[in-house]
């Protein structure tokens, strides 16, 4: 009994938050992962950018185990990445992800959406969750959209509900893939807004994003990625203003 409270204390006492140890993944030949060593403290943001198909949102997916791994190790706050079950779903809560096409129930409301997996995962009663599914709702701007189905939202709010749905589970850390990516351009910002809210208040993230702006404004790190591989990484102004491999040179030259 000991053993597992000094194992919490240890927990609880670590900055890292998220941990992957030489981590490497195949998509048969194509060796989508390469030696991944990533570590994010607790509260930190993380902006992973990089060219297309160096294998970001494959990273992100190993993180809550959408995909596994061929070898290495990832731990969330301590603890292993949990194979099936019960324990693999209550990790997933852990890591709240957001995707790019935004997911969410189609045949449910807007408020249905953010209170299932309270009910489902976290077990909350019905009452507690519409509570606070209302609250989260009201937090990210679209409560007076609870009723609705998303259909009838734009891409906007629908990816708000998305972060609202995720924040729900009270993800110790949130994933963001490319969020605002398939939005219009005038409901990037209120997305980004919400994302750069949720920076301030102190929560682990790990956006991949093209949004150059929110990577010098919100992010603590950048992580460059190419070739199935962390190239670079660096505090976002030496990053933008001083990148030191010729390939974040080069992408940097391409999009800014
Ligand atoms: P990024 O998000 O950086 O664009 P991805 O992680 O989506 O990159 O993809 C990295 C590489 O892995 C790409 O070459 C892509 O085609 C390939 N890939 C991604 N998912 C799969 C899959 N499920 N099966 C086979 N290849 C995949
Ligand atoms: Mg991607």
């Amino acid at each position: 009994m000991t053993e597992v409270s000094v194992a919490k204390e240890d927990r609880a006492a670590s900055d890292e938050l998220v941990v992957l140890k030489s981590v490497n993944k195949h998509f048969g030949a194509l060796h989508v992962l390469q030696d991944i060593d990533l570590t994010i403290d607790r509260g930190e943001v993380v902006v992973v950018i990089g060219p297309s198909g160096s294998g970001k949102s494959t990273l992100c997916r190993t993180i809550n185990r959408l995909e596994t791994i061929d070898s290495g190790t990832i731990t969330i706050d301590g603890r292993p990445l949990p194979h099936e079950g019960r324990e693999l779903a209550r990790l997933r809560a852990d890591v709240g992800m957001v995707f790019q096409s935004f997911n969410l129930f189609a045949h449910k409301t807007v408020l249905e959406n953010v209170m299932l997996g309270q009910i489902k995962v976290r077990r909350a009663d019905k009452k507690a969750a519409e509570e606070k599914a209302r609250a989260l709702l009201d937090r990210v701007g679209v409560g007076t959209q609870a009723d609705k189905y998303p259909a009838q939202l734009s891409g906007g709010q629908q990816q708000r509900v998305a972060i609202a749905r995720a924040l729900a589970m009270n993800p110790k850390v949130m994933l963001f893939d490319e969020p605002t990516s398939a939005l219009d351009p005038e409901m990037i910002n209120e997305v980004l807004d919400v994302m750069r809210q949720l920076a301030s208040e102190g929560m682990t993230m790990i956006v991949v994003t093209h949004e150059m702006g929110f990577a010098r404004s919100a992010a603590n790190r950048v992580v460059f990625m190419a070739d199935g591989r962390i190239v670079e990484q660096a505090a976002p102004e030496q990053f933008f203003n001083n990148p030191r491999s010729d390939r974040a040179k080069d992408f940097l030259s391409k999009i800014l």
